[in-house]
């Protein structure tokens, strides 16, 4: 998923997306159905910072029963951009990266999709008394 930015834009402000699953390049399971980005940007002169909320539905069989199950996550991050003249030289900091002084596209297809994985539950049931607080089910 590419975001638009225009360099000159400075100030806060807030943008909601629905994300391609196919751009993403999720795993097949679960099935992902909706991805949502709620995204919150904050630029001044040299660095962009975003506050991405997602909002991820998918769908699964119950680890435990077998039933299919839809499920909610919200994965959350946090990303530092800082405008180089030279934006392809690695900051040595996974956490900070470069864009050009004057690059408009950006794309969050990896981060988003490295979030997505990281927050999915190893196991999703729909019938487990101390299923993790995250997982909000549905019976679909
Ligand atoms: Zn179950």
């Amino acid at each position: 998923m590419k975001v638009k930015i225009v360099p000159t834009a400075l100030g806060e402000w807030k943008e909601t997306y629905q994300v391609s699953i196919p751009e993403l390049e999720l795993p097949n399971d679960p099935h992902f159905k909706v991805v949502t980005a709620e995204i919150v940007y904050n630029q001044t002169d040299r660095r962009l910072l975003m506050d991405i909320q997602l909002s991820v539905k998918a769908s699964t069989e119950c680890y435990h029963c077998g039933e299919p199950m839809t499920f909610l996550i919200f994965p959350y991050l946090h990303l530092e951009f800082y405008r180089v003249e030279n934006p392809n030289r690695d900051s040595g900091d996974d956490d900070i990266k470069f864009i050009g002084l004057l690059q408009t596209d950006i794309d969050l297809s990896q981060d988003l999709r490295d979030a997505i994985v990281l927050s999915l539950p190893m196991r999703i049931t729909c019938c487990d008394e101390d299923r993790m607080e995250h997982i909000l089910f549905s019976g679909d």
